[in-house]
């Protein structure tokens, strides 16, 4: 069977600024995939190319070499439904509320609003936020806003997720029950999920799989099968798995970051 998806190839790079033009190669010759049901994260330093990758399999940015499949189809350069995007900030629209905002991308699909807001209303139970439709982002937590991120990427039904450090601006505590609760929607929704992060501990903790990078120009140095030896989506206790130690380290010796002192 065909994964969920595929990427052969993928190579980008970019015009350096500057009076002599250069051209800068940010990924180089990329391959991977996903299956289906699968979390799948890329760990790698800042400046690897994560953004650039994701950019990529969305359609919003071409690749000079290279394809992106989904389910065994070519998708390279255009955007598909079955992918939905939950970006590196929050970024939703202010002046919207709460329920306006999840709405979005029915919205944009031309669903009536009234229908959409219905839906919106019943997904806000399911994940704790009833009583908060009416409010604007500026009126509630970080952690509230990106529920509200993932509740409107989620709200479209699409197979594949791609998530770009969602969770990098939060405090610890509020970081690990946002993933845990990812990890039981993304189950209970049966969804690919593509996760970008230059948090080890958090790749390993979430992970069925990780592909490391390193920079410069972006490669994939390492792909890592992750088993934690236990089922559960609560992080600390897939944190106290007795394996976490050999796979962070595996993954740390593989980034190869130079220590900035
Ligand atoms: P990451 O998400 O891993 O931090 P990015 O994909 O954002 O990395 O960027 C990778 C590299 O490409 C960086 O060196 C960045 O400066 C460069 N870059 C990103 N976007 C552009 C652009 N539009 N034009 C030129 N260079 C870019
Ligand atoms: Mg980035």
């Amino acid at each position: 069977m065909a994964h969920a998806l595929e990427a052969i190839g993928i190579s980008k790079s970019y015009e350096a600024e500057g009076r002599i033009s250069v051209r800068v190669a940010v990924l180089n010759g990329l391959a991977f995939h996903a299956d289906a049901n699968e979390f799948v994260s890329f760990v790698g330093p800042s400046g690897c190319g994560k953004s650039t990758l994701f950019n990529i399999i969305t359609g919003l940015l071409a690749p000079d070499e290279g394809s992106i499949l989904i389910d065994g189809r070519e998708t390279t350069g255009t955007t598909s439904r079955k992918v939905g995007y939950v970006l590196q900030k929050d970024l939703l629209f202010p002046w919207r509320t709460v329920l306006d905002n999840v709405i979005l991308g029915l919205e944009i699909l031309g669903r009536p609003r009234a229908e959409a807001r219905e839906q919106a209303r019943d997904m806000l139970k399911l994940y704790r936020m009833e009583g908060y439709e009416n409010k604007y982002p500026s009126q509630i937590s970080g952690g509230m806003r990106q529920r509200v991120a993932l509740m409107r990427t989620m709200i479209t039904d699409p197979q594949i997720i791609l998530m770009d450090e969602s969770y990098k601006a939060l405090d610890y505590p509020l970081k690990i029950a946002l993933e845990g609760e990812l990890l039981s929607v993304v189950r209970r929704e049966k969804k690919t999920v593509i996760f970008i992060t230059h948090d080890i501990e958090e790749a390993v903790t979430m992970s069925d799989r990780v592909y490391v990078m390193k920079a410069r120009p972006g490669e994939i140095v390492n792909e890592i099968k992750v088993d934690l030896e236990t089922d559960s989506p609560l992080i600390p206790e897939r944190r106290m798995s007795r394996r976490f130690n050999d796979y962070y380290d595996m993954i740390w010796r593989n980034i190869g970051i130079e220590p900035v002192i």
